[in-house]
């Protein structure tokens, strides 16, 4: 069937909503008649949403490819302080459901058509009546394009109801406006071949709707409990990692630290054997790394001298010549205020404020030193020192280790991956 477009009429439409959103910033998005979810898959990637829903009658046709909208494997190892939660649901546009209410974009796709002409009038109904968006998108094809299609006989596909002209749609969406307190810019998407797109308009015609100002009043209504009806079914929901989540910060947090934590010790063994391999070298500008290693000497030589201060009974682990080889006691504390001790090689203490100064993401992430000492303390995971001034982590034997080059190796791959990721991730050109 001609003419063919290009691109496809289908992703016109889509790239017309992804247009506006990026235009207007919606943080509440659904689409109605949302069907295999192709439009919410694009939309997903766009930041400024907070909550992205779909409905559809035919809950098979969402379920088929629902899980698309699922978080990807980069939404977990580099979450952002971005939100977003996806819900799906199966249901009628003809039905109201309280869960819809308060949105400020609603969509709704080549859907219309497929409703009879009562059912049209409950979905202007519950769209412009009960959900009262900020913001609506109507798509509808335009059957004076028709003609242009060779051997088109009937509508545009065997389940609509109707096409509608560009007056009839008009004078649809004018009632609504004067009904619900909305105004309308009527454009559309898939031009007609020069010379016939006045006669004939366009392929898909839309109509963009507006709430009135003085509909800001509408917003009383939605504490209405009359009206808090659930008549959907929910079919699939998910929260995407954020950085607002706490645990998921911690998370974030503590395995940057325990990343540079070990890549600075590595860095100070390397420089201390004089041992230094280009493979080590680190994602930092010299001086900065530089920095850090001296950081780590005055730290490891002022833990030294407490040592001898204190004396034998509380030793603190640090790296001293005269230690070598023997195993060392040495404690920390248990993230409840216990000290815990174990018997182990000797250690090597990073300061964290050279974590804090080497690494901008722990800094960016922690919000201040103290942040970051209290995040630490409570994490299993990491052992600090006993002034809880620097993190420990033990010191291993850089020449035992030659079988373990490929396995560091990969190590630092996976840490460059993990810093690179963040340019690659570039969502926006995908879509
Ligand atoms: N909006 C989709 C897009 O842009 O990719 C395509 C929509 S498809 C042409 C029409 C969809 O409307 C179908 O998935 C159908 O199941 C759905 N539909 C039909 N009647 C409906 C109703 N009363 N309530 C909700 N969805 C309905």
């Amino acid at each position: 069937m001609d003419p063919i477009f290009s691109p496809s009429l289908h992703r016109q439409r889509h790239q017309f909503v992804i247009d506006f959103v990026r235009r207007n910033k919606p943080r509440k998005v659904v689409d109605l008649g949302c069907s295999e979810c192709s439009l919410l898959k694009k939309l997903k990637f766009h930041r400024e949403v907070e909550l992205l829903v779909g409905v559809d009658i035919n809950g098979a046709k969402v379920k088929k490819k629902m899980h698309g909208l699922g978080p990807i494997s980069t939404d977990y190892l580099q979450p952002t302080y971005d939100q977003l939660r996806v819900e799906l649901y199966q249901g009628s546009v003809t039905q109201k459901d309280v869960r819809l209410r308060g949105f400020d974009l609603v969509t709704s796709i080549e859907l219309i058509e497929h409703l009879t002409l009562a059912d049209v009038e409950c979905f202007s109904e519950v769209v412009f009546g009960y959900m009262i968006p900020v913001a609506v998108i109507v798509s509808t094809p335009n059957s004076e394009f028709n003609p242009l299609f060779t051997g088109l006989t009937g509508f545009r596909h065997s389940d609509h109801k109707f096409e509608w002209t560009r007056a009839e749609f008009q004078s649809w969406a004018l009632k609504v406006c004067l009904e619900y307190g909305y105004e309308v810019e009527f454009t559309g998407v898939g031009q007609a071949p020069p010379g016939q797109q006045e006669s004939v308009g366009f392929c898909s015609q839309i109509g963009v709707f507006h709430r009135r100002a003085g509909r800001d009043h509408c917003n009383m209504l939605f504490g209405d409990d009359a009206d808090d009806v659930f008549s959907y079914t929910l079919l699939y929901s998910i929260n995407y990692p954020s950085l607002r989540d706490n645990n998921i910060l911690r998370r974030v947090l503590v395995s940057e630290v325990l990343y540079w934590t070990e890549k600075l010790k590595r860095r100070w063994m390397e420089e201390k054997t004089g041992e230094r391999d280009d493979a080590y070298t680190l994602c930092l500008t010299e001086g900065g790394v530089e920095e850090c290693l001296r950081a780590l000497e005055r730290h490891v030589d002022m833990e030294e001298k407490q040592t001898a201060a204190c004396g034998a009974e509380v030793k603190h682990p640090v790296v001293s010549e005269d230690q070598e080889g023997e195993d060392e006691e040495v404690f920390w504390t248990n993230g409840k205020g216990q000290q815990e001790s174990k018997k182990l090689h000797r250690c090597v203490c990073v300061p964290l404020a050279a974590l804090w100064s080497c690494c901008p993401k722990v800094s960016a992430l922690s919000g201040s030193l103290s942040n970051l000492r209290h995040i630490l303390m409570e994490d299993p995971e990491v052992k600090l020192s006993q002034d809880r001034s620097a993190v420990l982590v033990q010191e291993e034997d850089l020449e035992e280790e030659d079988h373990n080059d490929l396995e560091d190796s990969g190590y630092a791959e996976a840490g460059q991956c993990s810093h690179n990721a963040v340019q690659e991730e570039d969502w926006e050109a995908n879509i």
